[in-house]
């Protein structure tokens, strides 16, 4: 079965993982590595170590948010998907790494096995001690404890940490990484890549990764709920195409320097960025203190939620509450000849979220707007799509909603025979 260049992203990570089991498979050595099931064992630890070490590098480079490997992930939310999937993987390899090396060097004594799991050895194994020690920290505050997003992120910076000193365990170790050059290259490599990649994400960011500088333009109120940011170039004016999205950082004296992802709600042949955003949080609450000549700083584009990324020109759009804004800038960069057939479904809760209502119902009879109120109607289901829109052959649907809903509707449109090549989502969560 051929893997499509969007799906590849996840294979090459694993390859590139296990290609140290073959380099150290071809390494020489002079004890037969599964001589008996103490050296067996030990042997499968240290495998445990380098799968998880070069896992971990791969890893940052998936959280370094690089644009151009977004196509091979399916988008980003699906790229951090698999980092959090391959954090989780090389965690436990390298959490099991000491414990089956365990039996060939503590020689069946507790006080030795005691030793040897505390950073009471030799310098390079405590560097392996207080590398996983720290990720075991941060393992258990990023997956159980869930802090507030700020806390969550600062503490992720941490990762890197981390890595320094499990990287220069590797090194340091007397094993086979430290007597086979191919294996020592490659390991180094990976953990040369590992530490670039976290050193340009989360150290020196503000000098390397591109931004662009933009002034607000215009800030409007739709309803009590959202608000209306235009942006206008202060230089160099960044491309997009519709339906994606940018990180912004406002300066203004209430709202924190913090990025934030936003769709464009703009046709893409628009210099200036239109973004419209829910009032959610801590951030978004306070974005109506914006003024207009404040400056935003932007990171982008990214994304890949894009009809003509659509296999059909018959499509089917399903906007859950807020989930409106990308299929905004996708509708503001159609035309009538441009052939393609839309039913955009309008899902709300209440009939006052549907600002955008009478702007869409402009755009007939290309696109179609089916407005959906849940609060009347009950959630919307593949059923009534179907009842409503005809067949779902050769028909391309794209899901921007709350992640249940994304979920639900998925479920439901596979069971009608819908492939998940044919479906294509966004959701407003990274984390
Ligand atoms: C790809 C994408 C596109 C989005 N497009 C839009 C849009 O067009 N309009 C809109 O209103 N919202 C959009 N969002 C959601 C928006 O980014 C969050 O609602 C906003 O960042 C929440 O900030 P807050 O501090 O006000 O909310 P809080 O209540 O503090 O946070 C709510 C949740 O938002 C997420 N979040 C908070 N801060 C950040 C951050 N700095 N970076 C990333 N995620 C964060 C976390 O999951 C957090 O749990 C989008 C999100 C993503 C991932």
């Amino acid at each position: 079965m051929l893997i499509k260049k969007n799906k590849i992203g996840w294979v090459i990570v694993v390859v590139l993982s296990l290609l140290p089991v073959w380099l150290w498979y071809l390494a020489p050595t002079s004890i037969p590595r599964f001589l008996d099931a103490q050296n067996t064992l030990a042997n499968l630890g240290q495998l445990a170590g380098l799968i998880g070490a070069s896992m971990f590098a791969l890893n940052l480079v998936l959280a370094a948010r690089f644009s151009f490997l977004e196509k091979y992930f399916n988008g980003l939310n699906r790229m951090y998907d698999w980092h959090r999937w391959f954090g989780q993987i090389a965690f436990m390899l390298l959490l099991i790494h000491p414990l089956l090396l365990l039996p060939k060097y503590t020689f069946g004594s507790a006080v030795f096995a005691a030793r040897f799991l505390l950073p009471l050895n030799s310098t390079a194994q405590n560097f392996g001690w207080w590398s996983l020690f720290l990720m075991t920290i941060l393992i258990i505050l990023t997956l159980y404890l869930r802090p507030k997003y700020n806390i969550w992120k600062l503490t992720h910076k941490f990762f890197g940490l981390a890595f320094l000193l499990g990287g220069i365990h590797v090194f340091l170790i007397p094993n086979d990484t430290y007597i086979d050059l191919p294996l020592r290259v490659y390991m180094l490599s990976l953990v040369a890549i590992g530490l670039a990649a976290f050193a340009y994400r989360s150290l020196f960011s503000a000098w390397l990764v591109k931004k662009y500088d933009y002034t607000v333009a215009a800030v409007r109120e739709l309803n009590n709920q959202i608000i209306e940011v235009t942006i206008m170039p202060r230089g160099a004016v960044m491309k997009y195409e519709p339906g994606q999205f940018i990180f912004v950082s406002f300066k203004n004296k209430f709202l924190d320097s913090e990025i934030h992802p936003f769709s464009i709600t703009s046709a893409s042949d628009n210099h200036n960025i239109t973004i419209n955003i829910k009032k959610l949080g801590d951030y978004t609450s306070y974005l109506d203190k914006l003024q207009v000549g404040d400056i935003a700083e932007i990171e982008g584009p990214f994304g890949i939620f894009d009809y003509k990324r659509g296999i059909y020109q018959k499509q089917i759009w399903l906007a859950g509450g807020i989930g409106i804004t990308p299929f905004l800038s996708m509708a503001r960069s159609l035309s009538a000849d441009d052939g393609y057939k839309i039913d955009l479904y309008y899902c709300v809760q209440n009939e006052s979220e549907l600002v955008y209502l009478s702007e869409l119902q402009k755009m007939s009879p290309y696109l179609t707007v089916i407005p959906y109120i849940s609060s009347q109607q009950g959630y919307i289901t593949a059923d009534t799509i179907q009842e409503l829109s005809g067949s779902l052959d050769q028909t391309s649907i794209y899901v921007c909603a709350p992640l249940g809903m994304i979920d639900s509707l998925t479920k439901q449109l596979r069971l009608k025979g819908v492939s998940s090549h044919f479906i294509h989502s966004e959701e407003f969560n990274l984390d």
